[in-house]
């Protein structure tokens, strides 16, 4: 059946030209980036109320300035594994893709991904919410925290959404843009994400339409699995390199 499965997948991705590629938190799993929602995720032990929202920041800067700087130092030294690579790969091979990622991490762009669409943000950059710069900053651990704008001296946070906050607005304009030159895309693949939020959900059921393939990659049964024409089921890292 599986093998049945990857080589329909691999077929429908060969006559592929475009492509709609959407990852998630465990496309970077076996890079040892912890995922969310997993039963060993961030958060079965961290409430994601008490650092990943605007009110938490506001009560408390440095204690969620101390989660992210954790995370960043954990983050660190991690390196692309051969999902982020199969990705890249794919993304040069065929005429017209996008590379959707709600990861913070930047594994993408470590394995060669001409572009990565980071809807929830980059763990790598800081925004100063007064002046509403935003800088690249890969100092892990920071050397103070909760760290300050260069220029006016008040807190940064870091460059990621929040729960309650907007997605960002530049890449939901490139992924429109995408889906509007397109109307449809030939493959639709969905990587390691629960597909919990409704615009990931509804852009990859848009990009199949009615005649594109949705393929799934992941060990889990997910909130998008009911609409894939295909669920590879298992790691990213194993799987995406026989596709590819
Ligand atoms: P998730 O933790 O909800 O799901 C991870 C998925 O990866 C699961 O479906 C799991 O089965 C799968 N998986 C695990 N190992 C895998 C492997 N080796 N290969 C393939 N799949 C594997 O993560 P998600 O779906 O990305 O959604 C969570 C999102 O929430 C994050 O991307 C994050 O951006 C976002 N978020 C984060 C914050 C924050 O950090 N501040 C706040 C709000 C939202």
């Amino acid at each position: 059946m599986r093998d049945g499965q990857l080589q329909t997948a691999r077929e429908r991705l060969a006559a592929a030209n475009t492509l709609l590629i959407v990852t998630g938190a465990g496309v970077s799993a076996e890079s040892g980036v912890p995922t969310f929602r997993d039963p060993k995720g961030l958060w079965s032990r961290f409430d994601p109320m008490k650092v990943a929202t605007p009110e938490a920041f506001a009560a408390n800067p440095k204690a969620v300035w101390e989660w992210y700087d954790a995370r960043r130092t954990q983050m660190r030294d991690v390196k692309p594994n051969p999902a982020h690579f199969a990705v890249a790969e794919l993304q040069r091979a065929k005429a017209d893709t996008y590379l959707l990622t709600q990861n913070v991490d930047d594994l993408h762009e470590q394995a060669g991904s001409p572009q990565a669409g980071h809807i929830h943000g980059s763990i790598w950059e800081t925004r100063c919410p007064a002046e509403g710069v935003v800088r690249p900053d890969r100092r892990a651990p920071l050397p103070e925290i909760p760290p300050k704008c260069e220029t006016c001296g008040g807190l940064v946070r870091p460059n990621v959404v929040w729960f309650g906050e907007l997605i960002r607005e530049d890449v939901i304009d490139e992924v429109e843009t995408f889906l509007g030159r397109h109307g449809e895309a030939d493959v639709v693949m969905v990587i390691g994400t629960e597909a919990s939020f409704h615009y990931i959900l509804s852009w990859a059921n848009q990009a199949r339409g009615a005649s594109g393939t949705l393929i799934e990659i992941n060990p889990s049964v997910t909130g998008i699995t009911p609409a894939a024409d295909i669920h590879l089921q298992g790691p990213a890292g194993e799987i995406l390199p026989q596709l590819v």
